[in-house]
């Protein structure tokens, strides 16, 4: 075709390659925190293997991209990126007798309701969480006593070299918040988890129980990314270090210190990354002052 620009080439390619793609699309739109400027190529596969597609149309191309899951642990610029690839349509679940296999797009919540259905029992621990299958195995996520090390069997990813590969549960590396996936930049295709069978009532209540938990103590009502920092060690309950210090209800911009979980950091209203990013420097100055540790964050910063 004559007259197309080097942007719409991109587009017909992603489209035909079985994409949804939205150009200029605003990520705030996408993050659990509503941050986030435009972004160029909002892509969205409608299958792994249009992702992967995807994903050699953006690197012939030349252009950075990055794997978006449900946005609810990213802090992303407020100044226009490239290109971002959303797993949200790949929600395929297959239940066997022993557990799940589950595309990266699947909300783990969403998974917890439909294996109560079945019997199957091992992920309520993950009850509330936001994220996405992908986003979880990827980060560790972990709660209440579990984390998604305890059941991912094995999981089907596409390597930075472009090779589809499976890694076995050995293979994944898994540590506190991170695992070999995340390490190496692949992105998670298909995931195999371990459940166990058991009385649907006695799952439901374990899940009912740590949903009651969150409600309690958590600023589910306000746009957040979940926990700000990393524990520097098991039994330092960030949290409350900086509730301690004073720091509750402390505001940069409209980025505030949640007042029921100082854990938290919400956006009351306009927040940028940068208001968020001033205000993480200044919890992490006054507990270094205080206890000596220079805290990481657990939320991603894009
Ligand atoms: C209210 C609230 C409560 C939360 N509670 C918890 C909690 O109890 N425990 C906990 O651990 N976390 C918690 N979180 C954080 C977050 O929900 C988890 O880390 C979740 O697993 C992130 O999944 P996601 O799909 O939203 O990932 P995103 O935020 O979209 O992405 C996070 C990272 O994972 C990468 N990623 C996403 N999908 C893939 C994929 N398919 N392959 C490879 N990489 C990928 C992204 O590139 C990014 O680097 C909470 C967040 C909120 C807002």
């Amino acid at each position: 075709m004559v007259g197309l620009t080097k942007r719409d080439e991109i587009f017909f390619s992603l489209y035909t390659a079985g994409c949804e793609v939205r150009i200029s699309e605003t990520l705030r739109c996408h993050t659990s925190i509503r941050i986030g400027g435009d972004v160029e190529y909002f892509v969205v596969p409608f299958t792994a293997e249009s992702l992967v597609a995807a994903v050699e149309i953006l690197e012939d191309a030349g252009l950075k991209w990055r794997v978006l899951g449900a946005g609810t642990n990213i802090l992303a610029s407020d100044e226009e990126t490239c290109a971002v690839i959303s797993t949200k349509h790949l929600t395929g679940i297959w239940f066997t007798e022993k557990g799940v296999i589950a595309e990266a797009g699947v909300i783990v919540d969403r998974l917890i309701e439909l294996a109560i259905l079945k019997g199957l029992s091992g992920l309520e621990f993950a009850s509330g969480l936001p994220g996405t299958l992908g986003g979880a195995v990827t980060m560790n996520a972990g709660a209440f006593g579990g984390e998604m090390a305890g059941l991912v069997q094995s999981a089907e990813c596409l390597m930075p070299d472009m090779r589809t590969v499976k890694l076995d549960r050995n293979e994944m590396q898994f540590g506190y918040r991170t695992s070999a996936f995340r390490r190496a930049g692949a992105v998670i295709l298909r995931v195999s988890l371990k459940m166990t069978k058991n009385d649907i009532s006695s799952i439901k209540a374990r899940r009912r129980e740590i949903l009651n938990c969150r409600i309690l103590k958590q600023p589910l009502q306000l746009p957040s990314a979940g926990s700000v920092f990393i524990r520097p060690m098991a039994d330092f309950y960030v949290g409350s270090k900086i509730e301690g210090l004073g720091f509750k209800g402390y505001r940069v911009g409209d980025a505030e210190v949640s007042t029921k979980h100082a854990g938290f950091i919400v956006n009351k209203g306009n927040a940028s990354q940068r208001d968020v990013l001033i205000l993480i420097e200044k919890l992490r100055k006054a507990v270094y002052e205080d206890t000596g540790h220079w805290l990481q964050t657990e939320l991603d910063i894009w």
